[in-house]
């Protein structure tokens, strides 16, 4: 069976494991069962996961900000299309935590309830902002302070870039790490399965039905602020730098937008993105050859919008109040998070790790949402693919680099991708 349907029958098998359980939840069985085989299985898979993010924060985005050196050559559309893709995350997320504090999704259930967690204070804005900028970065890395971390790698790479040859070895050093964590992160995955249908169980045996009334509404959110970033957002930017009907620009890249679906991955998803993008969009090569792998590696609004309402989410299940000073927080951390998410499958559901940490938020809350992460994910997968080729387009307009196809018999008859 794949690794999704196995997560999914997990899922289910655990909920159904904790309704059974939930009327017999103050037993000395049931807690024995609990303490000694529900709870620590669970957490392995949390521990396990966490032990991914450090040093896969650190070498994805030191690699992948070394990489932005070639944009000096590319120079104008490199700044474009960073910019593009900049400005849409930064919308994406703000669009997501709108809707997740108006909706509130996760007001109706009260995990705060059953006392395991109490939210640090916030500390005061300039300290915030100050913090940023690691002392010693090493020591950073040891405490997992992952805005530390990110400000160290950005700059990392640039200097690496700056340096140049000398500077080759460490870039190799830090792509094998790299390479490491995204396979380890396969790895652990593999253990999803048994790890949601423990975390679902604890869940439902703690929190009864509620909780999955409040897993449902924030799926919901998570659609609805996709679904208001691709019709508003990048239909606005379809319409006004693409110059074409938005409808018809979605028909176009269906098949990009399906396989992304079912993929969950936007790097899987690459050579079919790049070839609606060519063909059906009629974007000259060199252009997207350059936009579209950079997009399946940076830019990642679904991502942000999830990660964003995720946290949200988790706060209000925490009974947490989230500032002011704290929803930029998430802003700055959620884009930077996304920039650093691999495309592959369940990625940014682990960079979440990093965001709700710049809160002071427990990351073993991702444990509540992990069980539905499949669902959202093959939804915001399609709107990261989707997003690489607004912007593009976009980009590829300014440039004179767009020849859009009449018609796209193309499309329908099955010629093209
Ligand atoms: N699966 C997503 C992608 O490949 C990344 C994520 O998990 O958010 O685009």
């Amino acid at each position: 069976m794949r690794l999704a349907n196995r997560i999914f029958v997990g899922l289910i098998l655990g909920v159904l494991f904790g309704l059974m359980l939930y009327s017999v939840r103050e037993t000395t069985w049931v807690k024995n069962l609990m303490t000694y085989f529900i709870s620590p299985v669970g957490d392995a898979f949390i521990r396990a996961i966490r032990m991914i993010v450090v040093p896969l924060v650190l070498a994805s985005i030191t690699v992948g900000t070394a990489s932005l050196g070639d944009i000096k050559k590319i120079g104008r559309i490199g700044g474009k299309i960073i910019s593009f893709y900049l400005v849409t995350t930064t919308i994406a997320i703000i669009i997501g935590l709108i809707l997740a504090v108006v909706i509130a999704p996760g007001a109706t259930a009260d995990v705060a309830k059953t006392g395991t967690f109490t939210p640090r204070e916030a500390p005061p804005i300039m300290t915030t902002i100050l913090n940023i900028i690691p002392i010693n970065p090493i020591d950073s890395l040891a405490r997992g302070d992952m805005l530390q971390i990110i400000v160290f790698a950005v700059l990392l790479g640039i200097t690496i870039s700056a340096v140049g040859e000398t500077a080759k070895p460490l870039l190799n050093v830090l792509e094998g790490l790299n390479n490491a964590m995204l396979k380890l992160t396969m790895m652990v995955m593999e253990l999803a399965p048994y790890g949601v249908f423990a975390l679902m169980a604890r869940t439902v045996i703690n929190q009864g039905a509620q909780i999955l009334i409040s897993l449902a509404l924030f799926i919901v959110v998570v659609y609805l602020a996709l679904i208001i970033h691709a019709v508003f957002v990048y239909g606005g930017i379809v319409k006004f730098f693409g110059g074409v009907s938005v409808i018809d620009f979605y028909r176009r890249i269906s098949p990009a937008m399906l396989v992304a679906f079912t993929t969950a991955s936007s790097a899987a998803t690459l050579p079919v993105t790049m070839k609606c993008s060519e063909e059906n969009l009629g974007i000259k090569k060199e252009i997207g050859a350059f936009t579209l792998p950079l997009g399946a590696t940076i830019n990642m609004d679904g991502t942000a919008i999830y990660q964003g309402v995720s946290v949200v989410f988790l706060a209000q299940l925490l009974g947490v109040d989230l500032t002011m000073s704290q929803m930029l927080t998430v802003i700055v951390a959620a884009t930077l998070a996304s920039i650093g998410t691999a495309g592959v499958p369940g990625a940014g559901m682990i960079m979440l790790a990093m965001v709700l940490e710049s809160v002071g938020l427990p990351v073993s809350a991702i444990g509540i949402i992990m069980g539905v992460d499949r669902i959202v994910d093959m939804a915001r997968t399609c709107m990261n693919v989707s997003g690489d080729l607004v912007c593009t387009l976009a980009v590829g307009r300014t440039e004179n680099g767009v020849n859009y196809p009449a018609t796209i018999e193309a499309v329908s008859s099955g010629k093209s991708v």
